[in-house]
């Protein structure tokens, strides 16, 4: 029994409670405090947690059964800071920081530190339209790659003041130079992939329509390359 699958019912349940709770209180769930409210076993919880984390709607903790990211709603504070109504929220990365705004459809304030320098940067989603930005965001991992290590991929997805900010973070870790999009590009990615998460009836985009998202947004080329 323990080995078998948990219901698709309670992996819904269970899906449901932690983004509506991410969006309403800005505080992810972890499976304790899942299994109380909704009164079920916490092993039943983890199960159903895993197996979110395999059909890569949230994501866990390295080395852990926690929820790092109930992506784009990030579990614990980091570099990237939005707020909205009165709230903050994190998100692992600037594109998931955007998404955040995109999933609560609010207007948001986003704030992120330059990925090389450190500079404080500002952005405004206001309307559903990025009302101010500054900066260029840089992806080094090619998107076909993404979830090969998704901890990494995340922790580089990053903005920066300018070209020769990136040219430099590039040469500092030893890592060739990935895409450079401008906010807007980022903002409408984001709100293309982000834009349904708090739906009831939200299911992960695939391949077709992830392809179709790309080029909209001006993406293409071997780094968006989904199928390698
Ligand atoms: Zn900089």
């Amino acid at each position: 029994m323990s080995s078998a699958s948990p219901p698709v019912d309670l992996v819904r349940e269970v899906r449901l409670y932690v983004f509506r709770q991410a969006a309403e209180t800005t505080r992810v769930p972890q499976p304790p405090q899942i299994a109380q409210a909704l009164g079920r076993p916490l092993p039943a919880i983890q199960e159903a947690v895993s197996q979110l984390a395999a059909g890569k709607v949230l994501i866990l903790a390295p080395n852990d059964s926690n929820i790092w990211s109930a992506n784009p709603f990030c579990a614990v504070p980091s570099g990237f800071r939005v707020q909205v109504a009165g709230k903050t929220y994190w998100g692992i990365c600037i594109y998931d920081a955007m998404g955040i705004a995109a999933a609560l459809a609010e207007d948001a304030r986003i704030q992120a530190l330059c990925g090389d320098c450190g500079k404080l940067m500002t952005l405004d989603i206001q309307g559903g339209a990025l009302a101010h930005s500054e900066g260029l965001v840089h992806f080094a991992v090619p998107v076909h790659h993404r979830w090969d290590n998704i901890a990494f991929t995340s922790s580089t997805m990053l903005l920066f003041r300018g070209e020769e900010h990136i040219d430099r973070w590039c040469v500092a870790r030893e890592l060739p130079r990935g895409a450079v999009l401008t906010p807007q590009q980022c903002w409408r990615l984001a709100h293309g992939w982000y834009e349904d998460k708090l739906k009831p009836d939200w299911r992960r985009h695939n391949l077709e329509e992830t392809e179709t998202l790309l080029p909209e947004v001006g993406l293409s080329g071997p780094f968006w390359n989904l199928r390698e």
